[in-house]
């Protein structure tokens, strides 16, 4: 079997957004990269998440092109290869339709930077993609989802805000492997549901200073990060 420490990775990280509420009955998916082969394991479609098991990941190459596996790969693989190829650090996708997330892209809204729990993860707003031209649905609609997210962030850094909106859809979140990706798709969710409940007690409420949002992003990444215990 291909690549199994990275099944290993991907099934975790999509079980991790079942524990954590974001998925119902078999929305949603999460993959991870092997850069130095160039192959993607993301789990199957439509298989429920209690029966999934390592093997039932499917690998596939930067292409589409399957190169393990029996079962069909989630639907949004064409997404997440968008993303690993046009994102050069990206390690691992996360997609679901978690509430508050996705009531955000719904409502084609930017969730914006309300606190320094945002600003811990998301260097700024979490934007959204403008909407999909029809003959864009028509023609390849999961490639087409994923250039629709990489020209949004044309003028973005993906490593500095690893998250966006789907106009009408839903999230996409990202990090250096499975598990971050997974693990910013969870507090995506948290912070698109606090934003709402800012909005909901001052309808005036403001983002957050440039000073306070610097400081809280850039005190956990990047070179001069000291948050946290320093790796040995
Ligand atoms: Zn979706």
């Amino acid at each position: 079997m291909l690549l199994k420490t990275l099944r290993e990775e991907v099934l975790d990280a999509n079980l991790e957004l079942v524990r954590r509420g974001l998925v119902l009955y078999t929305f949603g998916n999460a993959s991870g990269i092997d850069r130095a082969e160039g192959l993607v394991a993301i789990k199957p479609s439509g298989v429920p998440y209690p029966e999934l098991t390592p093997a039932h990941m499917v690998i596939s190459d930067l292409t589409g092109k399957i190169v393990e596996g029996n079962l069909r790969p989630s639907s949004d693989l064409a997404t997440h290869l968008e993303l690993y190829k046009q994102f050069s650090n990206t390690g691992g996708v996360a997609h679901t339709h978690s509430e508050f997330a996705t009531a955000w892209a719904q409502a084609e809204t930017p969730i914006p930077c309300f606190g320094t729990t945002h600003a811990d993860y998301f260097h700024g707003p979490v934007p959204v993609t403008e909407r999909l031209k029809s003959e864009e649905i028509e023609r390849d609609y999961e490639q087409e989802t994923g250039n629709a997210i990489c020209r949004t962030f044309s003028r973005l850094d993906p490593d500095a805000v690893p998250a966006i909106l789907v106009a009408g859809h839903a999230p996409f979140c990202w990090g250096k492997n499975a598990a971050e990706a997974a693990h910013n798709a969870v507090i995506l969710e948290y912070v698109a549901r606090m934003a709402y409940h800012t909005l909901l007690i001052n309808a005036e409420s403001q983002p957050l200073s440039r000073e306070l949002r610097d400081k809280h992003f850039l005190r956990k990444h990047g070179r001069n990060a000291y948050y946290g215990q320093v790796k040995s």
